[in-house]
């Protein structure tokens, strides 16, 4: 716990009022390139939690009257303003996250894309009917909103992740409490900012700052009905849990272990960019980042060398300067956590190929960098080959055969995403089949599917059943209703 008096303290948002936290408990929000704090923010107690608790409650008495096509309508003035403050928005992720202003705006541009889609609730809402189940009698089914739902956030993708959830939830009628990642709230706060402009009705949604405190009291709140998590297995394992044993509703997705795998006809250009960005992009701190990369047969020698070349000549700096293709980890500790992972790597046989270890970037020197690194010869069964390293760190695996690299990959402890590279379409249709995973991507690198499919993930990656973006997150925020319905044909004829 830092003490930087001079910063600019961080507020929540509850029952449409800006406040500040009560609680004497703060965070230092650090720039990972220039290590320099930029704002505090409040670890807020389960009191704070509480009260947005019941703000979001109370306004959900009337919100979820509010016809769905009105409701859409401040999804269309976010959208607006989203774009509106497009580069702050950007600039404000890579400042306090690190990643490139490009990878920034991308992300703000998937934020956007789920506002849009969610604008189409109206329809994806509608439940199903059918006349006369037996004679005179109907039966139809019909969607209702939960209640308060409460999204939590993980660092890496500080604008677009609560937009996963955020729009599907107001859409259908929940009223909503978002907590951001406490290493990054600073994109949430100028969201928030831009949601304060929309005049919603008071307590619609809300925004919590905090860590491990709020989070539990989320957990525990009764008024609270579903919880939507993102972030590391462990976190996502226990958040399910406790959620379940609360009786909420709770889509808990956790860490990714991503392996890629390289057949002898891949385009072998293509694929090294391809798989250099995805490695290395946004530092590897992404959820769909390769890790592994399994080389079968004559793949190996050409692949190795091309990646190497890719590897090493990556820039990396400070992601606010647009030659910048790499940006720093988020933090020291996360630096060293990387930096030992590599070791044991070596000590348990692997070759670096390239070494990203203790850089120096030119005026940045004390900033959290790591650069791309590649490991040779690694031991499927060593500990780097299954643990999530979440930094720019691939490791390189080979077999002869297609099967063997499958084996592989469904040996694994996470399923988020399995990629083949390849220019055989049987071999592609034979690895969408058997790859354990719930983001496939054939000659592709991050399978990051668009807002109207869901963000699935298999195993160790996802707790839960549903998920979120498109109609999956419309079924989450939902509960169905059946009624079945009869009147007497009497009634038909008499005098209204
Ligand atoms: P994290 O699990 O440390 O934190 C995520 C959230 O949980 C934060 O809001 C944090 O305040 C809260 N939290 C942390 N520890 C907690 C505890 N003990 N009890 C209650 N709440 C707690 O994750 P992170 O480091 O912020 O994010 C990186 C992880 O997220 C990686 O493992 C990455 O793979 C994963 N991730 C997964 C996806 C996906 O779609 N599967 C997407 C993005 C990130």
């Amino acid at each position: 716990m830092t003490q930087s008096p001079t910063l600019p303290i961080l507020q929540n948002y509850i029952n449409g009022q800006w406040c500040y936290s009560e609680t004497d408990q703060y965070l230092d929000v650090v720039n990972p390139a220039t290590t320099e704090p930029l704002a505090k923010v409040p670890l807020a107690s389960a009191a704070e939690v509480d009260l947005a608790a019941q703000a979001a409650q109370a306004a959900f008495v009337s919100w979820r009257k509010t016809p769905p096509a009105q409701r859409i309508q401040y999804l269309f003035q976010l959208k607006q303003l989203l774009e509106q403050s497009f580069e702050e928005l950007a600039q404000t992720i890579t400042t306090e996250c690190g990643k490139t202003l490009e990878e920034a705006r991308g992300e703000m541009r998937r934020a956007i894309e789920n506002v849009e889609i969610a604008c189409g609730i109206p329809m994806m809402m509608q439940g199903t009917n059918l006349e006369d189940i037996a004679s005179g009698i109907d039966e139809f089914m019909i969607r209702q909103p939960l209640g308060v739902a409460a999204i939590i956030a993980p660092f890496n993708f500080p604008g677009m992740i609560p937009f996963w959830f955020m729009p599907y939830a107001l859409a259908c009628g929940n009223t909503c409490i978002i907590k951001p990642s406490e290493r990054v709230p600073l994109t949430m706060s100028l969201v928030f900012q831009l949601i304060d402009r929309l005049n919603l009705p008071k307590g619609v949604i809300n925004l919590v700052n905090g860590s491990k405190e709020a989070v539990d009291a989320i957990l525990d709140h009764p008024a609270i009905r579903s919880i939507s998590f993102v972030g590391s297995t462990p976190v996502a394992r226990y958040i399910y849990s406790r959620a379940a044993a609360n009786g909420k509703r709770a889509q808990c997705q956790g860490g990714a272990k991503n392996p890629v795998i390289i057949l002898p006809d891949a385009d072998m250009d293509m694929t090294t960019r391809i798989t250099a960005d995805s490695a290395f992009g946004c530092a590897g701190q992404r959820c769909l980042a390769a890790s592994i990369a399994i080389t079968v047969g004559e793949a190996r020698q050409t692949y190795t060398e091309s990646i190497a070349h890719t590897a090493a000549t990556r820039i990396v700096g400070y992601g606010l300067d647009e030659k910048v293709q790499m940006g720093p980890v988020i933090t020291a500790q996360s630096r060293q956590r990387i930096e030992t992972l590599i070791q044991q790597g070596t000590d348990q046989g692997a070759k670096v190929l390239v070494d990203g270890r203790s850089p120096q970037i030119p005026g940045y020197e004390q900033g959290h960098f790591v650069r791309p690194t590649i490991l040779q010869d690694v031991d499927p069964n060593s500990e780097i080959a299954k643990t999530e390293i979440f930094g720019p760190v691939l490791s390189l695996i080979h077999v002869e055969t297609i099967d063997q690299a499958i084996a592989l990959v469904n040996s694994g402890q996470y399923g988020n995403m399995a990629c083949l590279f390849t220019s055989s379409g049987a071999a592609a249709r034979k690895f969408r089949y058997e790859a354990e995973a719930g983001n496939i991507g054939i000659n592709i690198g991050v399978a990051a599917p668009m807002a109207f499919f869901p963000f699935s993930g298999w195993k160790d990656s996802f707790f839960g059943d549903l998920h979120g973006q498109g109609q999956h997150a419309v079924e989450f925020f939902t509960q169905t209703k059946v009624v079945v319905e009869r009147w007497s044909q009497k009634d038909w004829s008499r005098k209204f």
